[in-house]
């Protein structure tokens, strides 16, 4: 039974960083995101590709366990150009096609309207207003954005905030978005919009949640080869989510065992390029890296 639903980008990325260059890659927020649940939970993803879409990638996420029901097939497939100097944490983007995403109807298959653990992650903020619409009283929706949609769609962004329990942002979209340089404002604006939590991701530099008494700071792993970052956000929010559905806890102690889980994640995800590391990632991997935030911790 699918216990998270996940709408998002499926693409084909090119990406360049200091460390190599790939090509219509498997790539996209929801295939990160699902790829990262998947370790927890069982995803199921809505999302739209092209009919250029290889079918070797389809196959690398059916080996995943991810459900593609809701995945629609249209015109040409999401096209993301990016690339990252050598301060890593910031993706420049060179190009965005929408392509099939410019036309994508959301439409929620019948048997993922009751999933209870929803991540609304980086795609059109109206469509994520529109899968969240179609769907029976979730228990916990988790929704991420980034500039492009800060800058092209600013109020229905802030429209989807209101409506969900938990913000992932990374740093430079809090910025952006509250129009601030600083981050304790960002979140405290943020809160007052509705979600109970906000996540500011700071890219190798950790995660800080806020929530309405309190806060809490994630380490970043000291991570000696990175490779290429894309997808670390959506991996962060994948394995965030997939472990709150898999221990149904939303006390504040498990949420924060769950930006550790993301963080692990995430950091692995940097290691090599695109999915390439997910896809031979394994629940020890994760555990072993889990124990080490945990030593880092104390003091
Ligand atoms: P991140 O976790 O932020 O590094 O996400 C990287 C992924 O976001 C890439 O695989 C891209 O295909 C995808 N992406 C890039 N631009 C957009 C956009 N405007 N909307 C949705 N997804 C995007």
């Amino acid at each position: 039974m699918n216990d998270v639903l996940i709408i998002g980008t499926v693409a084909l990325d090119t990406i360049e960083t200091p460390f190599g260059k790939v090509e219509n890659a498997l790539g996209g927020s929801a295939t990160y995101a699902s790829f990262a649940a998947s370790f927890f939970s069982k995803p199921a993803i809505l999302s739209v590709v092209g009919k250029d879409f290889p079918n070797e990638y389809i196959d690398s996420m059916k080996k995943r366990n991810i459900d593609l029901e809701g995945l629609k097939v249209a015109g040409k497939t999401f096209h993301w150009e990016g690339f990252y100097e050598y301060d890593m944490n910031e993706a420049k983007t060179r190009k965005t096609e929408l392509n099939s995403l410019e036309h994508f109807k959301v439409d929620v298959p019948q048997e993922y309207k009751n999933i209870k653990y929803v991540f609304l992650a980086n795609i059109d903020p109206e469509h994520q207003l529109e899968a969240l619409n179609q769907m029976n009283k979730p228990i916990l929706v988790v929704l991420d954005t980034m500039n492009f949609w800060i800058s092209h769609k600013k109020n229905s962004v802030l429209e989807a905030i209101k409506k969900v329990d938990v913000l992932l942002l990374n740093d430079g979209e809090a910025r952006q978005l509250f129009n601030t340089a600083n981050l304790v404002k960002a979140a405290n604006e943020a809160l007052s919009l509705g979600p109970k939590a906000v996540i500011i991701k700071k890219g190798e530099h950790g995660a800080l949640l806020f929530t309405k008494n309190k806060h809490f700071s994630a380490p970043g792993y000291p991570l000696e080869n990175i490779r290429d970052p894309t997808g670390c956000g959506d991996s962060f929010g994948g394995a965030f989510i997939g472990y709150l559905a898999k221990t149904k806890d939303l006390d504040e102690k498990n949420l924060r065992k769950s930006i550790v889980y993301g963080s692990v994640v995430a950091s692995h995800n940097a290691e090599d390029f695109g999915l390439n590391r997910l896809k031979q990632l394994t629940m020890d991997d994760i555990e072993k890296r889990y124990k080490e935030f945990q030593d880092m911790r104390e003091f």
